[in-house]
């Protein structure tokens, strides 16, 4: 992690048909940082990230990702975004998925392409199931394969919306320690949301609670838990 800026999010207002849904969001993001974004249903997360990724077009307040707007820093490559419901092409085997992205990401260095490739294959760690059809796939198999597909690019600024959420515990615990564990290595910042207190105290550098579309702390998990006199995140917001 170092001092420099990767998102820095000033005042980020959404409103649908005049209902407030962010009401006023400020964070930043250090390069580096795995970083969690943490609250319940219908908070405000995926609205906040879909705003961060470039995705979400029409808001108020400012958003930078290593100083471009996100439509920029989208068009650049710069950011990998997983959607809460992203599914692979049934029709396609693993690998296949893994090439189609790769492809698109390589821009034509071949050389580059392979290296992707091999780096996904890797994270999703599937063994032989790689080359088999994604439809037979379990649910966890599948996210594995997606989270594979959003890091094998090493993008300068990974989204990833709740990638946890609903998977096996085999697929849980690995998902956890990839995203706990890579990003040092492929020199990426990650911004992830989540429900679970447990798994952002063990995964974050810092996290950003957010309720009713409002930011309510923010700071390293363990500095927030002694603030409310716990031994950690969960015995503090329960
Ligand atoms: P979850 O954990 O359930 O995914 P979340 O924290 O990601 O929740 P959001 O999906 O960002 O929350 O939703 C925040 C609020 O905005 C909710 O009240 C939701 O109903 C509302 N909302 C989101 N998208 C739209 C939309 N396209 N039109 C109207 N309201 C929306």
């Amino acid at each position: 992690m170092t001092d420099e800026i990767a998102v820095s999010v000033t005042n980020l207002v959404k409103k649908y048909k005049n209902v407030e849904v962010l009401n006023g969001i400020s964070l930043q993001v250090y390069k580096g940082e795995v970083f969690g974004l943490i609250g319940p249903n219908g908070a405000g997360k995926t609205t906040t990230l879909r705003a961060i990724s470039g995705i979400l077009k029409k808001y108020e307040g400012d958003i930078s990702i290593f100083g471009y707007t996100p439509e920029e820093a989208k068009k650049l490559g710069y950011i990998s975004y997983m959607p809460e419901d992203a599914f692979p092409y049934e029709k396609l085997s693993g690998i296949e998925n893994l090439e189609v992205f790769a492809q698109i990401y390589a821009r034509g260095d071949k050389e580059l392409e392979k290296e992707f490739l091999e780096l996904g294959v890797k994270i999703a760690d599937l063994g032989n199931k790689i080359y088999e059809q994604t439809s037979i796939y379990s649910r966890g198999m599948k996210r594995r394969l997606m989270i594979a597909r959003a890091l094998m690019v090493k993008p300068r600024l990974a989204i990833l919306d709740e990638p946890t959420t609903g998977l096996d515990v085999e697929s849980t615990v690995r998902v956890r320690r990839i995203i706990r564990e890579l990003p040092r290595s492929i020199n990426t910042t990650i911004l992830f949301s989540s429900h679970n207190m447990l798994e952002v105290d063990f995964m974050c550098d810092r996290i950003a609670l957010i309720n009713k579309g409002k930011i309510v702390e923010i700071g390293m998990p363990k500095q927030i838990a002694e603030k409310y006199n716990s031994k950690n995140l969960e015995e503090a917001f329960l």
